[in-house]
């Protein structure tokens, strides 16, 4: 039996991109397995979003030049962001000559025919498509990976450039999916019993603005999936606060299945910074949405991403965002220091903070957030949580782990027989933002 390993960076949408690239190799009769020496083909699904990253893969597959010369039947391939990126192909075939096959983000439909290709020509396979007809990544056979939630795109790109961004050039403009694919996958994951599903896309709130039908909305999206029978929750991300409207909050105020969570991603409480970003929204603009959603969801939980000192960032600007964090008290924060992305505009911005200051605002912050999202988990003691079980623990013999229906993480006493099901915990204590209970009843 042959077997692949696919090594997956970066973000979830990376992570659902590899479950399509195994439902390929599985179709073509391909096994997982865990090491590189057991492999047959191991593929790098990569990512581009920071310099470390890249650093990381480009360590990793230099690790297999040996493996390689040992086995030369071995089909080493390379696809995502990283090597969509200019002129990141010819870099990979110049540094790594062993390297059989590279794709971008825009042809992983294809790993069949470049694997063919490669078997039966034996020669490299670089091949990156600047565009592509979405439905070929509809057909994708996949093989799901994670439990009970299932992922699934409603779109994909964006139109957006953030000056810090490098998605817009290598995940080309936004395209979104018809309401009634998305809709019939999503009614086949709830009847082949996934009970969690999370709508993946750069930027969820402009769902559907490449349609001409202006019925195509992500508002309305979700109030279509909310109709679907069955036992299940729903969530999505990535949102943008410049686009996410009130509408969206009301439906999610008014529907059965919608989380009442939102991660809504400011970056930044300063708006000279907020522009700087070309983020095309003020804290001001930020905090009314924030606003609307608590008045309408009161149990609504927020989670953000912040970047610590951007170029041009001063003590000041910085103190905007610490005032922001505390006005909104988010449950959690992905909270970055500011990397020199190559190719991005705000790379050629002179105004770079240096890095003892960014680690030093990055350290307060870090404080800050520890306090709120202790806070905001003790308020939950004392309550009972309809909390959805997602596995057993992967380190306390005996516990299992789940979520409540506003993505707070819990752990408590049970077995692998309560996967998948809801089930009523008391919260009795809690350690930072992590919940502990006792079933009930
Ligand atoms: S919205 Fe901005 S940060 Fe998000 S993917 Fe698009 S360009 Fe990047």
């Amino acid at each position: 039996m042959k077997k692949y390993l696919i090594k997956t960076y970066g973000c979830q949408m990376n992570v659902h991109e590899s479950e399509k690239l195994a439902g390929i190799l599985e179709n073509m009769g391909y096994q997982p397995c865990d090491k590189n020496e057991d492999a047959d083909i191991i593929l790098f699904n990569t990512c581009a979003i920071r310099e470390s990253a890249e650093q990381k893969i480009f360590a990793h597959i230099g690790e297999l030049k040996k493996i390689k010369a040992a086995n030369r039947n071995l089909i080493i391939a390379i696809c995502g962001c990283m090597s969509q990126q200019d002129g990141y192909a010819q870099n990979i075939v110049k540094k790594f000559p062993f390297v059989d096959i590279i794709l971008g983000t825009h042809n992983i439909s294809e790993l069949q025919s470049f694997i063919e290709k490669r078997q039966n020509t034996k020669k490299k396979v670089v091949d990156i498509k600047e565009t592509e007809d979405i439905s070929n990544r509809d057909l994708m056979p996949k093989k799901r990976t994670s439990g009970i939630n299932a992922w699934v795109n409603i779109m994909y790109g964006c139109n957006n450039f953030c000056t810090y961004c490098i998605v817009p050039y290598v995940r080309g403009r936004e395209v979104s999916r018809p309401i009634i694919a998305i809709k019939q996958e999503v009614e086949e994951l709830v009847e082949q019993g996934y009970k969690q599903i999370t709508l993946l896309g750069q930027n969820v709130n402009s769902y559907g603005n490449d349609f001409a039908d202006s019925d195509v909305t992500f508002a309305n999206l979700l109030k279509e999936l909310d109709q679907i029978d069955g036992d299940f929750r729903l969530t999505f991300m990535t949102s943008h606060p410049k686009d996410i409207s009130n509408e969206v909050i009301d439906i999610i105020a008014n529907s059965k299945h919608i989380m009442h969570y939102l991660h809504l991603p400011v970056q930044s409480g300063s708006d000279k910074i907020l522009k700087a970003m070309n983020r095309r929204y003020t804290a001001k603009n930020y905090l009314s949405k924030i606003d609307y959603a608590k008045k309408k969801i009161p149990d609504m939980e927020f989670s953000s991403d912040i970047i610590v000192g951007f170029p041009g960032e001063t003590e000041e600007d910085f103190e905007g965002t610490i005032q922001l964090v505390q006005k909104v008290g988010y449950e959690q924060l992905f909270m970055f220091i500011y990397s020199k992305r190559r190719g991005t505009v705000a790379e050629k911005m002179d105004n770079q903070v240096d890095l003892a200051t960014k680690k030093e605002r990055l350290k307060r912050l870090i404080e800050l957030q520890n306090q709120i999202g202790t806070k905001i988990a003790e308020k939950y003691i004392g309550k009972t949580e309809k909390v959805l079980v997602s596995d057993v623990h992967p380190k306390k013999k005996g516990f299992v782990i789940g979520t409540t229906f506003t993505n707070k993480n819990v752990n408590f006493p049970g077995d692998k027989t309560l996967i998948g099901k809801v089930v009523d915990v008391k919260i009795t204590a809690s350690k930072l933002t992590v919940l502990f209970g006792e079933m009930e009843g």
